[in-house]
């Protein structure tokens, strides 16, 4: 969470054009592209959405040791932030995560991984508790073992079994150490085949020691997938769950979800972005991106320093290119807009900006 005088310096900024006083509150960390699994919606391994006759990239598989300690130092010296470790491929493959979240806590940074859970043995769980990883999402495509069988491709429901296996293991590993953290967020990818039992992730995540859940619709890249979709009702039934919920903590994931449903797709009709104000995203080869979604990287870190990049003229560009709805609008064309993850965020943000910054109304 950022600190007051983050928000603050944040405010100064966005008030006063295109620079901001503080660091990124966020540096998404791209760790490795490998994967052991081919979950149904997967943009960079499911089956159904790869090209097999595609040119293999040919750059490196994992962020070497020197880029991610480079990110973490000259995070730490525009002020401490959260890296989120997450990438287009498994965290727990690269074998020097443990260390890795280490050296970010030693920066003084808050750490955050994104995971599909099944390499958490029970000697991974325990370090990455004793390494002082704050909070873990981890993604269950599926809740059931049925469920399991149509969207891990290939590894089915022993992947679900992994996975409940990976979140005991972690829940354990809490236990013996005494320590609260990492927080646990069960997070589902809503296939038509999970969505009628979305239930079923929050009783997941009460038995197995998990504190929230989340949910996102599943991406239909360019009209594949869509019969794997659910349909807009289908999902609005999270409505029903919510209410039964009623106070319980685990519905301010499905509030932010419905939320993001009601955005809907055409995001720069809705709200400004905000996202060039607090957040990056750095690849493995170490380009960095505004936000994951973006194609045009604004900076390359083996080129220019964090700070060079962080206010530097193509980042300021993109604050002000998305500066109002009407310039997102025009702007979008570089962007997959449409499936944005920081909507809600945007969301929060304009409506209360829009009081103190007319720009945020336009
Ligand atoms: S675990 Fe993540 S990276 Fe791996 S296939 Fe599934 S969605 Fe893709
Ligand atoms: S997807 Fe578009 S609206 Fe969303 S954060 Fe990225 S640039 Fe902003």
């Amino acid at each position: 969470m950022p600190t007051l005088r983050q928000k603050i310096c944040l405010l100064t900024g966005l008030l006063a054009g295109q620079k901001t006083y503080s660091g990124p509150w966020f540096i998404a960390v791209d760790v490795t592209r490998r994967c052991n699994l081919h979950c149904l919606g997967c943009i960079s391994h499911s089956p159904l959405l790869t090209d097999p006759g595609a040119p293999k990239d040919t750059g490196p598989a994992d962020i070497s040791n020197d880029l991610f300690g480079s990110v973490c130092k000259q995070m730490a010296d525009l002020g401490p932030g959260e890296i989120i470790l997450i990438g287009e491929g498994e965290p727990l493959l690269h074998p020097n995560i443990v260390a890795m979240v280490r050296q970010a806590k030693t920066y003084g940074h808050s750490t955050r991984m994104v995971t599909n859970g099944t390499l958490l043995n029970g000697a991974v769980a325990k370090e990455l508790v004793e390494a002082g990883l704050d909070r873990i999402t981890i993604s269950f495509w599926a809740t059931t073992p049925e469920q399991a069988e149509k969207v891990y491709l290939r590894t089915g429901a022993e992947t679900f079994a992994s996975q409940l296996a990976g979140l005991d293991n972690l829940a354990e590993a809490k236990r013996r150490s005494g320590k609260k953290h990492p927080l646990v967020s069960l997070h589902q990818p809503l296939s038509k085949y999970s969505v009628d039992g979305a239930e079923q992730l929050v009783d997941l995540a009460r038995e197995h020691g998990a504190q929230r859940v989340t949910f996102s619709p599943l991406r239909t890249k360019g009209g594949r997938l869509t019969d794997h979709a659910p349909d807009y009702e289908q999902m609005k039934s999270l409505n029903a769950l919510r209410a039964r919920l009623q106070s319980d903590a685990m519905g301010e994931g499905i509030d932010e979800f419905l939320l993001r449903l009601e955005i809907g797709e055409q995001v720069w009709l809705r709200m400004p972005c905000y996202v060039g104000w607090h957040h990056l995203r750095v690849d493995l080869a170490g380009r960095v991106f505004s936000c994951k979604m973006c194609r045009t990287p604004i900076g390359d870190l083996t080129m220019s320093s964090l700070r060079e990049i962080w206010n530097g003229e193509p980042l300021q560009k993109f604050r002000r290119q998305t500066r109002t709805r009407r310039r997102l609008a025009a702007f979008r064309q570089d962007c997959e807009c449409e499936h944005c993850c920081h909507a809600v965020t945007n969301h929060r943000m304009q409506q209360v900006l829009r009081w103190i910054d007319p720009r945020s109304r336009f």
